[in-house]
């Protein structure tokens, strides 16, 4: 068993890198994808525990960005996570260099929403936060905070009034387009692949011109496995990646206590179990991919 998306404590996961890698072991998991959003840390960090206990680890990332086209009027257009893969060789060092101005990015943000939730009454500070972001703060650490002084009943709650987009608290942060992520992870070495397809406002002929166009701009994967698709989106997303010639990835999202529903490997009710194989025929693709666009120049 393989799972290629999983968040350690160095994004909104709870898990400590090297304690995943020896849980990962645990539960039987041969490869392991550590894709914590906007950042590499956790792999990084996770290096040599998977060294020692043999376990392969596969070096991922999940990008927030946002979609280019112009907003409805005053509304942000939702943030889409992008994938990327680097399965025959490492991130290139310019990758991480830009991976550390998105860190600085949302830095920026959070001083700001400290300052927003301050005159609105519910005061978190940064330090609050950091107990639970370590090296990147997040809304979600934001949201924790907010409901364990009582403001709101849930993390849920936390969003709905405060942190969500269009709440009192929200904060526009400078992320990246989605053609930019999709740009940067391909320079790189890596591949790009669009995740959990099912949160995307788009279904059916509007999904595949979307697709259509980030193929243009470089997107050469698909999220066809992850806990939150149905067997009829797995399916669905399976034959787009077919019929596109995208690589299909996939994984659980594990974020530990976090989201607590979601185990690693198996995802929401063992709705997905994929075997050492897919990950070779993601590394095949990858590579037929290499060899065709050193054929062409
Ligand atoms: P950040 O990258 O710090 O802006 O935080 C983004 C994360 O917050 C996302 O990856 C989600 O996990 C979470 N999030 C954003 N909007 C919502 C929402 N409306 N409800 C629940 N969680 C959300
Ligand atoms: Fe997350
Ligand atoms: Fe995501
Ligand atoms: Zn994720």
């Amino acid at each position: 068993m393989i799972d290629l998306h999983a968040h350690t404590d160095r994004s909104d996961g709870s898990t400590d890198a090297a304690e995943l890698v020896r849980f990962a072991v645990s539960e039987g998991i041969e490869a392991l994808g550590i894709a914590d959003h906007d950042t590499l840390a956790g792999y990084d960090a996770a290096l040599p525990a998977a060294a020692e206990s043999g376990l392969e680890l596969v070096c991922a990332v999940e990008l927030s960005t946002r979609p280019s086209e112009p907003k409805e009027e005053g509304k942000r257009q939702p943030s889409v996570h992008l994938l990327g893969y680097w399965l025959l060789s490492p991130p290139s060092a310019e990758f991480r260099c830009w991976l550390e101005s998105q860190q600085e990015s949302r830095r920026r943000r959070n001083l700001e929403l400290v300052a927003k939730l301050e005159q609105l009454g519910v005061p978190v500070s940064l330090d609050e936060a950091e107990v639970y972001g370590r090296n990147q703060v997040g809304r979600p650490h934001f949201a924790r905070v907010l409901r364990d002084k009582g403001y709101v009943s849930s993390m849920q709650e936390a969003f709905d009034l405060y942190l969500a987009d269009e709440a009192k608290a929200s904060v526009e942060r400078d992320e990246p387009t989605l053609e930019k992520g999709i740009q940067q992870i391909t320079e790189s070495g890596g591949i790009a692949a669009l995740a959990h397809p099912v949160r995307l406002p788009q279904r059916g002929p509007e999904l595949a011109s979307l697709l259509e166009r980030l193929i243009d701009d470089g997107l050469q994967g698909l999220e066809v496995f992850h806990s939150e698709h149905s067997p009829a989106d797995m399916a669905e997303y399976g034959e787009l990646a077919r019929r596109f010639d995208l690589v299909p990835t996939g994984g659980s999202d594990f974020h530990g206590d976090n989201k607590p529903h979601i185990r690693l490997g198996t995802g929401i009710d063992s709705n997905i179990s994929l075997s050492y194989s897919f990950l070779e025929n993601m590394r095949e693709m990858c590579a037929a991919r290499q060899h065709r666009t050193s054929d062409t120049v």
